[in-house]
């Protein structure tokens, strides 16, 4: 089975072609995506009527594009290609579209050209949920993780999604039946990161600029809380941090100079991912505990981030447990079609086009 997916939830525009193999094997033939990120540089953030009037642009291109990397063709004339891409479609199973949490702007542009392409080619298509589709990722093609080499993934699985917009943790104990344990009361991850990152002076998206920072030292002798670390819930919270880090260089200011010195800015993103990500890790490595499951999988832009990864791994072995922690390569683990691909295929639910609509705030059931 093949099939082509769209995501388009925020300021990333993407297409895939993804196919189910007879082994079961999640692979991915294309994947494709514009982004309209270096204009929300500009702002510092995300404006969502830019965004969506971006996706606009850049669908057809995106879906065009990924039709024709499927074959291997990405060299043939703007003529032919378009010929092409039509001629592939034909030999599309079904279509997959990202039909919330999202930018409503954004949404509709996906929802609405899927729905169309469903209608006039008579082909079945599976609206997909975008946070449950960034753990799915971790099934795409020869899976391994950081440290072990496996082969599968078993349920059942604590899966944490750390994103830009969202933190959750989850049980799954199959693909349908799953549990909401906790999330973000405030700020996500990745918002936190690009929101302190602004207060530094770092450009948009600060996620992976706080990374590089911190990876110039090897540990700092700042402290920042760690939010709701102690707390018995499966719930985050990362706004007071960013407030914290706010009020900390503006006494740094007052006190030495105005301009933050590259240690000074290495420490603080030290400290900043060292408060975010030990209860991330914390809380998820107790989910699993809890309900007894020994492997986790993490999702998200956040889950690129090499020492969130490394200190998980860490964790596992200071306690001495024997889990499984599962990432997305890092080009599947920020917005990406060929994770809604491969959620549409492990969960294949085909629904009628005329009863898709973009769910802006989609929750899990
Ligand atoms: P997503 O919403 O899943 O597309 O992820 C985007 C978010 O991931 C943004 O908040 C980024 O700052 C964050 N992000 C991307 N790469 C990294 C990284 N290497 N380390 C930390 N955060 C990252
Ligand atoms: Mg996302």
């Amino acid at each position: 089975m093949k099939i082509l997916a769209i995501e388009t939830s925020c300021d990333e525009t993407g297409a895939a072609v993804v196919e189910k193999d007879e082994k079961g094997l999640i692979k991915v033939l294309s994947n494709v995506i514009a982004t309209s990120s270096s204009l929300h540089a500009k702002t510092g953030g995300i404006i969502p009527e830019s965004a969506a009037r971006e996706q606009i642009k850049f669908m057809i291109p995106v879906i065009v594009a990924a039709l024709i990397e499927s074959k291997n063709k990405a060299k043939l004339s703007s003529g032919n290609k378009f010929k092409y891409a039509k001629h592939i479609l034909t030999s599309i199973d079904a279509i997959a579209v990202t039909h919330g949490p999202g930018l409503i702007g954004s949404l509709l542009v996906g929802v609405e050209t899927a729905k169309t392409l469903s209608f006039a080619l008579n082909k079945p298509i599976i609206p997909v949920h975008h946070l449950l589709a960034h753990l799915y990722a971790n099934f795409i093609g020869e899976i391994s993780n950081f440290k072990f080499q496996i082969s599968n993934i078993q349920f059942p699985f604590i899966g944490l999604i750390v994103s830009g917009g969202h933190t959750d943790l989850l049980y799954f104990k199959s693909h349908s039946n799953f549990k909401w344990l906790g999330g973000t009361r405030d700020d996500a991850a990745g918002e936190a990161l690009d929101k302190i990152g602004r207060i530094l002076g770092l450009p948009y998206p600060s996620g992976p600029e706080i990374e590089k920072r911190a990876n110039k030292i090897q540990g700092s002798t700042l402290k920042f809380q760690s939010p709701l670390i102690n707390s018995e819930d499966f719930d985050f919270s990362f706004s007071g941090l960013k407030t914290e880090v706010a009020r900390f260089i503006q006494e740094e200011r007052d006190r030495l100079s105005p301009e933050i010195g590259v240690t000074d800015l290495g420490n603080i993103c030290y400290a900043v991912q060292e408060a975010i990500f030990d209860v991330l890790i914390k809380k998820t490595i107790r989910a699993a505990k809890l309900y007894k499951t020994w492997t986790i999988l993490l999702g998200g832009g956040v889950s690129a981030n090499q020492t969130l990864r490394k200190s998980f791994e860490q964790s596992i072995i200071n306690n001495k447990l024997s889990m499984q922690i599962f990432s997305p390569e890092k080009k599947f683990a920020t917005d990406n079609a060929a994770m809604i691909g491969a959620y549409a295929l492990l969960n294949y639910k085909p629904v009628n086009w005329e009863k898709i609509k973009a769910q802006p705030d989609l929750y899990f059931d």
